[in-house]
């Protein structure tokens, strides 16, 4: 039987994050069910870093994390983690409470502009302005379209420089705790002891948990739905903002020289490889040309991915107090990009004891504990 000092299950954003900042500490190896990292939720996202998701925890997390994007450690990568898109959020008339509330929500982290309906059209030509239609908008210059790719890249060539392993086609089938080591067994019967076990297993959190005999918080995976089509003949994408209605209705932006699109659903399954529903293409397509002046023709591609939230909607993080060595590492929902550099310094400062690095949260309102009856 091979051995570590932590075991991280899912090379996702979030397992490949943490792995890499502790390989700083320790031995780690991060076992991964599929042939290539990254093939689920982390591979299927809109890639955006912006303060329009979630609430103030979450805005803080995505602060705290966007330093690590914008300068990423020296050896980190040979590209840049990604580029400036404005972010544009448009209301209608019937809207206008929403849009206050977001612009006092996001105003503590982002310089905004408040635009008409003129505004809306200098920065995408598209969105339908007038009456029945978008008459205000919030411009924040800075969102960050963010490159998946190489911050996966990164993630693995820092492990990997560290001494640190990760297994593809590895997945957890039997996990134990015997005396001071927790043991995994795949399901290609190798064995792997560690006395840390980071359970970052995405959708499949909770059955990773169940599996080790660890009581599940109630992790629920919500399918999204993506999908690609050509831009109106003759458009420069090139400036156009993430543009997203003020409910969470839609969202579009340029990608590749084409625009994808969402309808922003939220349908709820069990974790699996998530397929895109025929409905929720129909309704990304229509609320496209009810939102905007496009016509969606051939839709180019699509897809589908799982945001698995918490039942608080805030991520989870932290040592579970009725199981030795069991780390939690879930629930980054619709944000476990943004947030990743932000979460993986948390469980540094858990597991290595380095500095507690976010002064708007403490341990207790992200720990697994908060669900379980335990304390931090
Ligand atoms: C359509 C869509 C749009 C999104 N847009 C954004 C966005 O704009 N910005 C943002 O920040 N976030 C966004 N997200 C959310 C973001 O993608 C997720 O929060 C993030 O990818 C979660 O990362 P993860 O590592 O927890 O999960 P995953 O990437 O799913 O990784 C978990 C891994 O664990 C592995 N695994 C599971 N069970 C086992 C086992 N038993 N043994 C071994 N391995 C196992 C899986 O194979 C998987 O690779 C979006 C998500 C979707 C679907």
């Amino acid at each position: 039987m091979k051995s570590s000092d932590i075991i991280v299950i899912g090379g996702g954003i979030a397992g490949l994050s943490a792995a890499s900042t502790l390989s700083k500490h320790a031995r780690v190896t991060v076992l991964e069910a599929e042939g290539a990292v990254g093939y689920h939720s982390s591979g299927r996202s809109a890639t955006m870093l912006h303060y329009a998701l979630g609430d103030p925890l979450v805005r803080a997390l995505t602060h705290a994390s966007r330093g690590f994007f914008e300068a990423p450690p020296r050896d980190f990568t040979d590209v840049p983690l990604g580029h400036r898109m404005p972010v544009l959020i448009h209301s209608r008339e019937d809207e206008l409470a929403a849009l206050d509330q977001l612009e006092s929500a996001i105003a503590p982290f982002a310089q905004l502009e408040r635009v008409d309906g003129a505004g809306i059209c200098e920065l995408c030509p598209v969105v339908r302005t007038g009456e029945g239609a978008a008459v205000a908008g919030l411009v924040d210059r800075n969102g960050i379209r963010l490159d998946t790719h190489a911050l996966l890249q990164g993630h693995v060539r820092a492990l990997r420089q560290n001494g640190g392993e990760i297994v593809t086609v590895a997945r957890a089938i039997k996990v134990e705790r015997s005396g001071e080591v927790w043991t995994v067994t795949t399901e290609h019967r190798d064995s792997l002891a560690a006395p840390i076990l980071i359970n970052a297993a995405g959708s499949w959190a909770d059955a990773v948990a169940t599996l080790g005999g660890v009581r599940p918080i109630g992790l629920a995976p919500l399918r999204r739905t993506i999908i690609t089509f050509d831009a109106p003949d003759g458009e420069d994408l090139s400036g156009w903002p993430f543009a997203k209605t003020v409910g969470d209705e839609l969202y579009f932006a340029p990608e590749s020289g084409r625009l994808f699109a969402s309808p922003m659903d939220e349908g709820p399954t069990d974790p699996c490889d998530a397929q895109p529903d025929e409905y929720e293409i129909a309704l990304a397509a229509h609320r496209i040309e009810e939102r905007t002046t496009m016509k969606v023709g051939r839709i180019q591609s699509r897809w589908a991915g799982l945001r698995t939230f918490a039942p608080d909607r805030h991520p989870v993080v932290g040592f579970d107090q009725q199981a030795e060595g069991f780390f939690w590492l879930a629930g980054q929902g619709g944000y476990g990009l943004q947030t990743s550099p932000a979460m993986a310094q948390i469980a540094e400062s858990l597991i290595a004891a380095t500095p507690w690095p976010l002064e708007a949260a403490t341990a207790a309102q992200l720990s697994p504990g908060r669900f379980l009856g335990q304390a931090a």
